[in-house]
C-alpha cells in the first residue's frame, strides 16, 4: 500500500529533521520502499510503499512522530471521464505505465503502481486528471 507522508522541516525537533523512516524500519523490521520525494528546508513530502499487512503498523508508528499520512492506493489519480478524450497523451508520459487503451480505445487507469510525479496531470489536453485530494 502506498502512504504519502507529510512533516514539517522548520524546527530541529520536527520529524523531517530526524531520520524517522530508518527508526521505524529498524523498530519494526517493515521493509519501507521510498518511492519519491520533495524535500526543503521547511517542509516534505514522501511517498512510501509499504507490505498491505503492515500498513496500518507503520502508519501507527508514523503518526506518532507528528507525520501526517494518507493512504493512496485506490484513486491516487483522479481521471474524469466527462473531460477525459482518450487521446493517449497520459500513456505516453507516465513512468508507471499506470495508463493504458483497452480493446475499444478507451483509457484504463491502473492506480496502484502511481508514485504521483504529475506527468499525466501537465501533460492532459483536457485536464481531465487531477490529484485526489
Ligand atoms: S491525456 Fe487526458 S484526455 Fe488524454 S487520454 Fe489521458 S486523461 Fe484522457
Ligand atoms: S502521476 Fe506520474 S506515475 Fe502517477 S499516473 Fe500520472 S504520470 Fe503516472
Amino acid at each position: 500500500m502506498k502512504l504519502l507522508l507529510t512533516f514539517s522541516r522548520k524546527r530541529e525537533s520536527d520529524p523531517g529533521r530526524q531520520p524517522v523512516i530508518a527508526r521505524i524500519v529498524k523498530e519494526t523490521g517493515v521493509l519501507i520502499n521510498v518511492e519519491k520525494a520533495n524535500i526543503d528546508s521547511t517542509a516534505g513530502e514522501v511517498l512510501i510503499d509499504v507490505p498491505d499487512q503492515d500498513a496500518d503498523l507503520i502508519r501507527r508508528r508514523m503518526e506518532e512522530t507528528g507525520i501526517s499520512v494518507r493512504s493512496l492506493e485506490r484513486n491516487a489519480i483522479v481521471r474524469d471521464e466527462e473531460e477525459c478524450i482518450d487521446c493517449g497523451a497520459c500513456i505516453s508520459v507516465c513512468p508507471q505505465n499506470v495508463f493504458s487503451f483497452d480493446a475499444d480505445w478507451r483509457i484504463q487507469v491502473r492506480q496502484g503502481a502511481c508514485v504521483l510525479c504529475g506527468k499525466c496531470i501537465r501533460a492532459c489536453p483536457h485536464q481531465a486528471l487531477s490529484q485526489q485530494q
